[in-house]
């Protein structure tokens, strides 16, 4: 059992897990922010001169663990087409 000191420190953020509990899968819906008003998500990335490179399009709410698919430039471009129509 961890002292109340312990319970005090901050966690390392890569190790804040969430506890899936009310976890939905969303996917393939696309979102800047999770049903529960989060709008920090995990995602799996690569990187190339300091910056991020590629990441994949599934992503997971830091707070929740519900899944969406990550918006892109792509998506961007069609939902302005869309709204042109
Ligand atoms: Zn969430």
């Amino acid at each position: 059992m961890p002292s109340p000191e312990e319970d005090n420190e901050l966690k390392n953020i890569i190790d804040c897990v969430p506890t899936y509990e009310h976890a939905v899968d969303y996917r393939p819906m696309i979102t800047h922010e999770c049903a529960c008003g989060s709008i920090m998500f995990r995602i799996i990335a690569t990187f190339q001169d300091y910056e991020i490179a590629t990441y994949f399009l599934d992503m997971e709410c830091i707070a929740c663990g519900s899944r969406y698919n990550t918006p892109t430039p792509v998506d961007l471009d069609e939902l302005q087409a869309e709204e042109q129509l």
